[in-house]
């Protein structure tokens, strides 16, 4: 059967389970952090989500984004034709959240799939950001012409970039090589599932399966305050893991892990048993917030919901981590999209009330 035929199927197949699944949300809704928007604190953190693992840090006049992916291209495009950058989609994304006040001084991508890489390069093109990440991403930025300037690489192993602010404050992105969650079949028998890296220029539009994994990060984020202070955050882009990484005593501890959970859903619970232990456990997380768990064919203007049962499990997800939660402590929170949160103060709140 033809990619093609199959992925038209497969639409169909979608729209069906879409009709039957109700609203999938809605056993979930009390774990969605509420907005802090009023919050007004050159030392607050604050973080937006954006769908998948996209992901705004923000504190005083300078931002992080990890993974900015905003043209989301539905299912017809994605599956059956070449895909790129909307600019006119990414600039009213960017416009939205006023990221020409947000002083953002680096696009991260985690890995190289067009839901993590495929935008970054038009971003830092709009706002003068950094293009951050593997050299398979520099590629990315290459075949949309990106000055060479706007890219910096990593190529050690736990590189440590640092972006230093007039006033003193900094944040430090530490990159961990980790591996990217294997594809179910299906999905990987229409990504292509290519080379693994790319060693030329990218020139969109292209067929999804044209971007590769490359590289693939745990990424720590920590905000050096301007008195001095740390906070540190885990950005896990994918659900894949390593044995033993995270736990390397030099690494730093976190309260917080961004957790990617694309995939995990369908996997046997002895693999989220591990997933868990090697980037939940080993990090000292006391706060989840599941990331990558959206339908990231839906644009968004229209509200976040799980992908299609077909593709992942997000209720075995949520049942697996609600589990874990109950049984460790740890706490499980969930974002909406374009929501602006003061995370740290949602931290202390909710790790001292002892009833959530
Ligand atoms: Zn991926």
């Amino acid at each position: 059967m033809s990619t093609l035929l199959f992925g038209a199927l497969l639409i169909g197949a979608f729209a069906i389970m879409v009709m039957l699944q109700g609203d999938p949300l809605s056993d979930y809704r009390r774990l969605f952090l509420t907005s802090s928007a009023g919050v007004r604190d050159e030392d607050t953190f604050f973080v937006t989500f954006f769908g998948v693992s996209s992901l705004l840090f923000t504190s005083g006049n300078s931002s992080i984004l990890t993974d900015g992916y905003f043209s989301r291209p539905g299912k017809q495009k994605l599956f059956l034709s070449k895909i790129a950058p909307n600019p006119t989609v990414i600039k009213e994304c960017l416009d939205r959240v006023d990221m020409a006040k947000k002083g953002l001084e680096a696009v991260v991508a985690m890995h190289s799939h067009f839901d993590h890489a495929m935008d970054s390069p038009e971003i830092c093109r709009l706002t003068g950001a950094k293009l951050v990440g593997s050299s398979t991403t520099a590629f990315i930025g290459r075949g949309w012409n990106l000055s060479e300037s706007q890219i910096q690489t990593i190529t050690d192993d736990d590189e440590v970039v640092r972006f230093d602010n007039p006033d003193g404050s900094a944040w430090e992105l530490l990159f961990v090589r980790t591996e990217h969650i294997e594809l179910p079949s299906l999905l990987g028998f229409i990504a292509g599932n290519e080379s693994p890296i790319l060693t030329d220029p990218l020139v969109p539009p292209v067929r999804m399966g044209a971007y590769p994994v490359g590289d693939c990060y745990s990424l720590y984020i920590t905000r050096i305050f301007k008195n001095g202070t740390k906070r540190t955050i885990l950005v896990q882009g994918s659900a894949g893991y390593v044995p033993n990484l995270l736990s390397r005593p030099h690494l730093p501890k976190v309260d917080v892990v961004f957790l990617g959970v694309g995939g995990l859903g369908k996997k046997p619970v002895e693999y989220q048993e591990g997933y868990w232990r090697e980037v939940v456990e080993a990090t000292g997380a006391k706060l989840v917030i599941p990331v990558h768990w959206d339908d990231f064919t839906r644009p968004l203007t229209k509200p976040l919901q799980p992908p299609s049962r077909l593709l992942d499990r997000f209720d075995r997800t949520m049942t697996f981590l609600e589990e874990k939660a109950n049984s460790t402590g740890v706490k499980i929170r969930l974002m909406d999209s374009w929501v602006k949160v003061a995370l740290f103060d949602e931290v202390d709140s909710i790790l001292s009330r002892k009833d959530m």
